[in-house]
């Protein structure tokens, strides 16, 4: 390399590193792989809003749907790696490897971990003109009509999806599936009696059961959740369905490459986000919990996706699921 060279190399290096020193220097966009108005929607324009002030710029949510959040997800791992473009992802991160045969993409490799945002509870809902008031009829009701009721969900490898996959296993029936572009759609078809049930995050799910639009039957998570509105809404596991446990996490991912130093801004900013208190009140009114621990280090939330991959998998086996 001669002399010239050298001094232009180092230029350039020294203007990227000039340019990172100054990241961001415009808009932020927060893809999320799942339809407006659903769960994973709001937890990304809560976690958008509050990014705003510690990042410095304006952060856009934007909606890239289909397949089970597999196609957003594909579009993030492709996006320049240089911390504008990241994703908001839930457990689909961890299950979709399990659930299709030919991804664009592989988990972890193509992803930078920026931290593991929170855990939302999930609910077991019914359209509102169901006869069956409690979960024990509702069991009898679905065995006496197996493969007669419609199971809404977000695609393969949502959430509503391996929640709906569990319940038909713990249940030994077979449900007509209804996939939809997320559960923001499939809930205001179940409103209106279009499709039977859904397994929907008490995100979505508590302000509806709360307007008695839909029909609370189960928590699938370990715990009741601690809300007011839902202290009688027994947990699946209760219910007879021993270890039923669906529970769904959600964080903030960059393609791979993206530079260490943003990586560290970013995770910074998610850190400070979610000590905002109006995103507290908000994620903590719907019964989610934050994260506060090693899971919100890069390096923490890495792991955890990883070990998420093989308990998700072994469920998936055991369920008999192939692979799309
Ligand atoms: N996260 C999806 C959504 O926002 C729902 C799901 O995974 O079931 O629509």
């Amino acid at each position: 390399m001669n002399i010239q060279k050298i001094i232009l190399a180092l230029g350039l290096a020294g203007i990227s590193i000039a340019a990172r020193a100054d990241f961001p220097e415009k808009a932020v966009t927060l893809v999320v792989p799942f339809a407006a108005g659903g769960p994973s929607d709001k937890i990304a324009r809560d976690v958008a809003e509050a990014l705003r002030k510690p990042l410095g710029q304006a952060v856009i949510v934007e909606n890239t749907t289909g397949a089970g959040g597999t196609i957003g997800t594909a579009k993030v791992a492709r996006a320049a790696a240089d911390g504008y473009t990241l994703l908001v992802h839930h457990i689909g991160m961890a299950t979709a490897p399990a659930l299709y045969k030919e991804l664009s993409y592989t988990v972890p490799d193509d992803f930078e971990f920026l931290g593991l945002i929170n855990e939302a509870p999930s609910t077991l809902i019914g359209r509102p003109t169901l006869a069956a008031n409690s979960f024990g009829e509702l069991r009898k009701w679905i065995i006496e009509n197996n493969n007669k009721v419609n199971l809404a969900n977000a695609g393969v490898g949502s959430a509503s999806h391996l929640c709906g996959l569990m319940l038909q296993s713990a249940l030994g029936v077979n449900m007509t599936t209804v996939p939809y572009k997320g559960t923001a759609p499939a809930m205001i078809d179940l409103m209106g009696g279009q499709v039977d049930l859904m397994c929907e995050q008490a995100t979505n799910a508590v302000t509806q059961i709360e307007a008695k639009k839909v029909k609370a039957y189960a928590v699938t998570s370990a715990q009741r959740l601690k809300l007011p509105s839902m202290a009688e809404v027994p947990t699946l596991a209760e219910s007879g369905l021993a270890n039923f446990n669906v529970t769904v996490w959600h964080g903030l991912y960059a393609p791979r490459g993206t530079p260490s130093d943003v990586i560290a801004k970013l995770n910074t900013a998610l850190r400070s986000a979610l000590k905002n208190p109006d995103l507290i009140r908000r994620q903590e009114a719907l019964g989610l919990t934050i994260i506060n621990d090693e899971r919100l280090e890069p390096a923490g939330h890495k792991k955890y996706v990883t070990a998420e991959m093989d308990r998700w998998a072994k469920v998936i086996r055991d369920s008999g699921q192939q692979p799309n």
